[in-house]
């Protein structure tokens, strides 16, 4: 039986990237390979009995985790970037931010019609980032079977843009 708390390992920074802003810095977790392979087990976990074709994740933080799920779920990783990073032929989701808009892109062969999704990030905030990767996914022809999270900021209620979601979340504050 592991003792080790995952949240000892989240590391809260005040007033970044913007005052007033409480970020959640997962980089103390990242460097320890003891409490990285838990996180890594107790998000397996999460999808345990489920079929999963491939693993999606958002650009940047969804990636540490997102590559080492698909490893060990022995399934292909496809990565969800902000515009003009991705280099082959991609479909474009935008979305709203407090302040503006941004947007997502999916390389359009990265997910076959059909296939069973694992969508993945480090944190849930407003949702809107997670809600435009699930939209690019069903673009695609895939089915989202599941939406999960290192950690979910449950004031924001990023849940509801994820209604018709399984959504899984291992810290909740
Ligand atoms: P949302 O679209 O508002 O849900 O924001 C989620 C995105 O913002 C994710 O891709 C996160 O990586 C990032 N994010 C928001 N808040 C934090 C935080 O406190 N720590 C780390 N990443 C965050």
């Amino acid at each position: 039986m592991c003792m080790l708390k995952i949240e000892d390992y989240i590391r809260d920074i005040p007033d970044f990237p913007k005052p007033g802003i409480l970020f959640r810095d997962i980089t103390p977790l990242l460097e320890s390979s003891e409490a990285t392979e838990t996180c890594v087990q107790q998000l397996l976990a999460m999808i345990e009995g489920q079929k999963i074709d491939k693993v999606v994740a958002i650009e940047s933080r969804g990636f540490f985790f997102g590559i080492l799920l698909a490893q060990a779920l022995k399934v292909g990783f496809v990565p969800i970037r902000k515009p003009g990073k991705l280099p082959y032929k991609s479909f474009k989701e935008p979305y709203n931010l407090e302040y503006g808009m941004d947007a997502l892109e999916i390389h359009e062969d990265a997910i076959t019609e059909g296939e069973r999704v694992l969508v993945h990030d480090d944190v849930l905030a407003t949702g809107g980032t997670a809600r435009a990767a699930c939209n690019l996914v069903e673009k695609l022809g895939g089915k989202v079977v599941q939406c999960n999270f290192l950690i979910e900021l449950k004031s924001l209620k990023g849940i509801q843009k994820l209604k018709n979601q399984e959504v899984r979340t291992l810290l909740k504050y």
